[in-house]
């Protein structure tokens, strides 16, 4: 795990080092050519402390147009669903992936059976979800057991562990991690050196509030545990989580 993160760090840095490198070939001729046309040619895509990683969001449930739409779980009122899993995962993803590329990450938004999962090579894959519309309170995430990537799965893991609960509050919600969890579909299908994690973000009646008002928090937790991940030398302490 460690060499394949100095790879990809320095894989990374060579990539920044390159852009650089083109930059100042650009400055050079930018005073010989009408700036605008300079500008439009040059712009260099977002170069940020992800430039180089690559992640793909998968949307929960989330459909391709065409076909049925699944909406996960539901919260009910007199029969009318007030809230759907699917509004939950999508409005955290919404404001996760622009993030992500603001920071420079490369970022693949997925479908729930999106043909592109097939062998998708990826420094993360990870499938957003939440729970269901009961009463209970808390977070959860798995990888698969048998997985060629699992210690990098664990890093991640662990980043939510520390990032996720730091600034949801939400707690391990452990015993609810289930076969589903584990066995999850984009686990067996990414290619053998994507870490692949399926996120509960929270349950949809217990965490509601925050899941469905406050998708930012959520947000937040997201992309810190990811650059936690990628990055983890940029992130300053935090104290252990308590259990
Ligand atoms: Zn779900």
């Amino acid at each position: 795990m460690t060499a394949i993160v100095i790879a990809v760090a320095l894989g990374a840095a060579l990539v920044q080092f390159r852009v650089i490198e083109m930059e100042r070939e650009s400055g050079s001729d930018r005073s010989q050519e009408p700036p605008d046309s300079a500008r439009a040619r040059h712009t260099p895509a977002v170069q940020g402390p992800l430039s180089g990683f690559s992640v793909a969001i998968l949307v929960g449930h989330w459909s391709e147009a065409g076909a049925v739409q699944d909406i996960g779980a539901v919260c009910e009122e007199n029969g009318v669903a007030t809230h759907t899993e699917l509004q939950a995962n999508q409005g955290v993803a919404d404001i996760v992936i622009p993030r992500l590329e603001e920071l420079g990450a490369r970022v693949t938004r997925l479908y729930e059976l999106d043909a592109r999962l097939n062998g998708l090579s990826v420094n993360l894959a990870l499938s957003l979800h939440a729970d269901s519309c009961i009463d209970a309170t808390g977070y959860k995430a798995a990888n698969l057991p048998t997985s060629l990537t699992w210690e990098a799965e664990r890093d991640f893991i662990a980043c939510l562990r520390h990032w996720y609960e730091h600034h949801t509050g939400l707690a391990w919600h452990a015993y609810s991690i289930t076969d589903n969890m584990t066995q999850y579909h984009m686990h067996a299908k990414v290619a053998g050196r994507t870490p692949s994690v399926i996120l509960e973000m929270g349950f949809m009646g217990g965490d509601q509030e925050i899941l469905f008002e406050r998708p930012e928090v959520i947000s937040d937790g997201i992309v810190d545990s990811i650059r936690c991940f990628l990055t983890p030398t940029d992130m300053p302490p935090l104290p252990e989580p308590s259990s």
